[in-house]
């Protein structure tokens, strides 16, 4: 296998804002929440045969709130994540929240003959088959954590309707959008040693940029924009399929440097996908970044004992892709070492879905995260 270092040609882009996009999103988020919100009852009373509407109506509704909100102002950390969660659905559902809890006995007792004593047993939010999301911290105990130089930022656990859930969480990176990051510095490897490939980062290094800031595709949209586009359509088709989904990145930008997305992951998703388009400009296909072939890169910690598990996640993921209609570019892989799989204890890929001559307009995005879905049934050995 080869190393190309034209790979990872990154045009360096930082300082530039992308209000545009995240408006955009947000206004369309917010548009629908509300009616989202007036669903959900519905939900409630009527036949599991609505479910698949259901579906999508409850995750627009969560959607619209995560954007909506401002990550910061969620003051729960990731260790109370009990109450946190148990807090969101009020967030989410406003509808719910304004439900009078008491008013529904009184007005039974008054109605009904004492014969009829009736208890009615009040609804709570776990009893609702609807989304619900969870606040996500770095925890500084957990391993590698005290590699990271940012990571005041928090990421958004979305747990997948009870009805259908699989147990399963997926991580979703939306490559770059860091502020600062490219001016931070953090090892390649948790052990200090040099990078055996070359890419953004040359061979023999042992520090990379804590974040770089991307390329620009040919008509200057920067990448980070159309990363974190792309990564709300696969949150809400994982989601419709029963995968929880943690969120690195929702907006703009997110205080979370490679190192912290990582170990978060590893600490709270079963499997981690960083979305990216390559910094070539010839349309080559997809592919994902396997872990190199290279004996001392091999037998280190944590990459000795995840290293096939990645490269079979990678495989999974780019033959369902492939099934979408996609071309895979020198079939789907190309080997690089990476701080993202130097640092992973879970299944772990970046995934280059294009390059800077690729369709990012969007219109691919739905055939994108199907194809994703369909390679995490693959390799979770869920049925089709
Ligand atoms: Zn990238």
């Amino acid at each position: 296998m080869r190393v190309r270092k034209e790979a990872l040609t990154i045009i360096a882009c930082a300082g530039a804002a992308m209000l545009v996009l995240s408006g955009c999103s947000s206004a369309r988020a917010g548009s629908t929440a509300a009616s989202a919100a007036a669903s959900v009852k519905e939900t409630e009373s009527t036949s599991a045969a609505a479910g698949a509407e259901a579906d999508s109506v409850s995750a627009a509704a969560v959607t619209g709130a995560g954007s909506l909100a401002d990550a910061s102002s969620v003051t729960e950390p990731a260790s109370g994540s009990s109450s946190a969660a148990e807090s969101i659905p009020e967030t989410a559902f406003p509808d719910e929240a304004e439900k009078p809890a008491g008013s529904a006995p009184e007005s039974v007792q008054e109605e009904v003959p004492v014969l009829t004593p009736a208890p009615t047993p009040k609804p709570t939010p776990a009893a609702a088959d609807v989304v619900t999301r969870e606040p996500v911290r770095l925890d500084p105990a957990w391993l590698y954590a005290d590699h990271s130089k940012i990571n005041t930022g928090t990421a958004t656990l979305y747990h997948a309707r009870p009805s259908i859930a699989k147990g399963k969480t997926v991580c979703i990176n939306a490559g770059h959008g860091t502020e600062g990051g490219s001016s931070v510095k953090t090892l390649c490897h948790p052990d200090g040693t040099p990078k055996v490939t070359g890419g953004t980062t040359e061979a023999g290094a042992t520090e990379a940029v804590a974040v770089s800031s991307g390329m620009d595709f040919l008509d200057g949209t920067p990448e980070r924009e159309v990363t974190v586009a792309l990564a709300l359509v696969v949150k809400d088709t994982l989601l419709k399929e029963g995968y929880d989904v943690l969120m690195i990145r929702e907006s703009a930008d997110i205080q979370l440097d490679n190192v912290a997305r990582t170990v978060i992951a590893n600490n709270r998703a079963d499997c981690h996908i960083a979305l990216h388009y390559d910094g070539t400009e010839s349309d080559k296909g997809v592919f994902f970044f396997s872990v190199p072939s290279d004996s001392t890169y091999r037998s280190m910690e944590p990459v000795a004992s995840h290293w096939m598990d990645h490269n079979r996640l990678g495989e999974n993921i780019v033959k369902g892709i492939e099934a979408q209609g996609f071309h895979l570019f020198d079939g789907g892989s190309m080997e690089m070492d990476l701080t993202q799989t130097s640092y992973s204890t879970v299944p772990s890929i970046d995934l280059e879905v294009g390059d800077a001559a690729s369709d990012h307009s969007g219109v691919l995005f739905p055939d994108l995260a199907r194809g994703i879905a369909a390679g995490l049934n693959s390799f979770f050995l869920f049925p089709a």
